[in-house]
């Protein structure tokens, strides 16, 4: 049985990615600062028969992350599977940014992929088999405009992701990002309705993303199916970037 953390997993991209992997029976630790996090794990166990359990973590603190990797050791003894998925955004034009948007949007989208990356990397290289699946966006492809902050975050996780893959690959570890377009999550919700319709209008196929059609590439590339795609960024947004 193998064993998966995704961050930020009590809700939106994360938790549909918790259930997905969940239904390849693959047990799972979600990881979130909200306090969800404990029914939804609930639930991935009670729709599959796996062991899902709930881990209050903040990605962007070290020492935290590397206390939660002993605790699903303890729990699970093993971890195959680090999906970093727990994001933020704090928009607003370069002029008008504060210091701390800028630092806190960088420490926990960025910071906390180096975080937990690097703290899960012992114990996949002593197993000889990991997979590491890393959530950017198109906008760190793109840049955006009110994102700088977001945007340079997206883009440092694709050169952290390639730079992993190329340290790692001789060891059965595969790393890649996924880049979502437009999904259907708490995140972009609060976006004006003027504003998503703008951008449904851009995407070729017309429509808003679901958190599954994130969770199904990202069960994808843990499949020995992918166990030759290393390295790789892979859009899913229905052609918005092409
Ligand atoms: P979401 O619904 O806001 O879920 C993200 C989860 O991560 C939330 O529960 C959030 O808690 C949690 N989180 C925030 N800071 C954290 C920290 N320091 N430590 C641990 N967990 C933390 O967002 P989503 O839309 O599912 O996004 C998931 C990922 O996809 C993010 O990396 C995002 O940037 C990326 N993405 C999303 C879209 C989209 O259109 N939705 C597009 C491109 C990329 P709070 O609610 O308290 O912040």
């Amino acid at each position: 049985m193998k064993v998966a953390i995704i961050t930020g997993g009590a809700k939106g991209i994360g938790k549909a990615i918790g259930l997905k992997l969940a239904s390849l029976n693959i047990d799972i630790a979600l990881w979130d600062i909200i306090d969800e996090g404990d029914e939804s794990a609930r639930e991935v166990s009670s729709t599959h028969k796996v062991t899902a359990r709930f881990y209050k973590v903040d990605v962007s603190n070290y020492n935290e992350v590397v206390d939660a990797v002993k605790k699903v050791l303890d729990d699970f003894k093993k971890i195959h599977i680090i999906v970093n998925n727990a994001g933020i955004t704090r928009d607003g034009l370069l002029l008008r940014m504060k210091p701390e948007e800028w630092h806190s949007v960088l420490n926990v989208n960025l910071t906390g992929c180096f975080n937990c990356t690097k703290a899960v990397l012992k114990t996949m290289i002593a197993q000889r088999w990991g997979r590491i699946i890393n959530i950017s966006s198109v906008v760190g492809i793109t840049g955006n405009p009110g994102q700088s902050n977001y945007a340079a975050s997206k883009a440092g996780i694709i050169a952290f992701t390639k730079s992993v893959a190329k340290e790692v690959a001789k060891r059965n570890i595969t790393a890649n990002t996924i880049a979502p377009g437009f999904i259907e999550t708490d995140m972009t919700l609060s976006l004006p309705d003027e504003v998503k319709e703008a951008y449904q209008k851009q995407i070729p196929v017309q429509r808003m993303g679901k958190p599954i059609d994130i969770a199904n590439i990202a069960a994808f590339l843990v499949s020995e199916y992918a166990s030759y795609i290393t390295g790789q960024v892979i859009n899913v947004d229905g052609g918005l970037v092409m």
